[in-house]
């Protein structure tokens, strides 16, 4: 929000007004939101549970139709614009922020959607590559838009796998259905436990009078894409030579903690300990779970804290600046969770805190963080937000 000659506009009108200079005419407006994750690291890919909420920074989408069959997309976080004609749509993307909105395009038609041109403006303040998944929000509130554009509808759960679709195959990233699953089903005050197998998932509350305090460490150290594959190279190396002795294991999710220490002595050691994270990970999560449900917000820190312990010791994806920064967050008073989250190698944590402690926390965090590390973090206060939507 702000002034302009004594009115209050919100954001969603400024779009409007810019929509209508730019294109001479009254958009629609869609917006998706940001997200985090609470607990549940590294399991999506192990069809293992997760723990995100969406949050309070959002994307949204202006758009209106054009007469031809093309998408003109502009962004307030890029200088240029971008043009796709439906009718000669290329097979991947150019490494270009437009991958992400195009791709939704092409993935729509792909499965059947016949769009008609539009003309698109995007306004977002999700923080870009922080890992708050900016790249869900604009994917999400675009196939909103264009839907709505053609007149069409589509199924949510549809539309969260089409959006996964164009980011993988598309914009030719490897990401998993969590992202744009929570732009497409995130409630207001909650956060939501996701099967990754079944894609059932759970509203869980977040209680009054605690803030997602995220804290990017504003690094992102090199290994990030190298280590991650390895990490799953790594849980699918445990899988073969568990699942002989365990019919039924098609992947770590289908293993118990028994199991894995029962067939210990046939891991190598580096395997076992990235099969013994996910396997407790995943049970963390549910516990995480029962904890929320019945208000247990001590437990719920205290399986943040295993969590980001297990992803530093276990797993190997933590790095010298998230655990300052988890340490940071542990010295102050209401601080009842932290941990990495994300990828790992860099990016930020979560942090739960007493709403009436964010403003010491934010003071304590950076002071700290910057004197140890030399860079100004970014700290974003996020509360647990809705779903993608039109907003006007
Ligand atoms: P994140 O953790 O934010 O999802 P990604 O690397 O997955 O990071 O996605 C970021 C990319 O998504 C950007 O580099 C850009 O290509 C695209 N993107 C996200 N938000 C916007 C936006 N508001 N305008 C244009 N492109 C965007
Ligand atoms: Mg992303």
């Amino acid at each position: 929000m702000f002034e302009k000659r004594g009115t209050v506009l919100s954001k969603f009108e400024e779009l409007a007004n810019e929509f209508k200079d730019l294109h001479g005419a009254a958009p629609r407006i869609f917006s998706a939101p940001g997200r985090v994750n609470l607990i549940g690291e590294h399991t999506d890919y192990n069809e293992g549970f997760v723990m995100p909420a969406a949050i309070n920074f959002s994307t949204a989408v202006a758009v209106a139709g054009r007469e031809d069959r093309t998408i003109v997309i502009q962004s307030d976080q890029f200088a240029d614009r971008a043009e796709l004609d439906l009718d000669k749509p290329p097979s991947q993307g150019t490494h270009h922020w437009s991958d992400y909105p195009f791709g939704v395009a092409i993935k729509l038609e792909e499965a059947g959607c016949r769009l008609r041109g539009a003309n698109l403006l995007i306004k977002s303040n999700v923080p870009i590559g922080a890992g708050l998944s900016s790249s869900a929000a604009i994917e999400v509130s675009t196939a909103l838009a264009l839907l709505d554009n053609s007149g069409l509808t589509t199924d949510r759960l549809e539309l969260a796998k089409n959006c996964q679709k164009a980011e993988n195959e598309f914009v030719g990233a490897r990401s998993g259905i969590m992202d744009q699953f929570i732009a497409c089903f995130g409630a207001e005050g909650h956060a939501l436990m996701l099967d990754c197998r079944s894609l059932e998932s759970t509203p869980l509350p977040i209680p009054d009078g605690v803030k997602l305090v995220v804290c990017n460490t504003m690094v992102k150290h090199q290994l990030a894409g190298g280590e991650y594959n390895k990490r799953r190279a790594e849980c699918e190396a445990g899988v073969r030579v568990l699942s002989p002795h365990l019919p039924k294991t098609a992947s770590l999710r289908d293993v118990t903690l028994a199991d894995l220490e029962s067939y210990r002595a046939e891991l190598p050691e580096v395997v076992y300990r990235r099969c013994r994270h996910i396997v407790t990970e995943n049970d963390r999560v549910l516990r995480a779970a029962d904890a929320l449900r019945s208000s247990d917000l001590q437990t719920f820190g205290k399986l943040m804290a295993e969590s980001h312990q297990s992803l530093r010791d276990d797993y190997e994806v933590s790095c010298r600046e998230l655990d300052l920064m988890v340490g940071f967050a542990n010295e102050v008073e209401g601080t009842i969770g932290a941990r990495m989250t994300g990828g790992g190698f860099g990016g930020c944590t979560i942090n739960l805190v007493a709403a009436d402690r964010v403003d010491a926390f934010r003071e304590h965090v950076s002071a700290r963080y910057t004197k140890a590390v030399g860079r100004n973090p970014e700290v974003y206060v996020c509360t647990a937000a809705t779903a993608a939507a039109r907003v006007q």
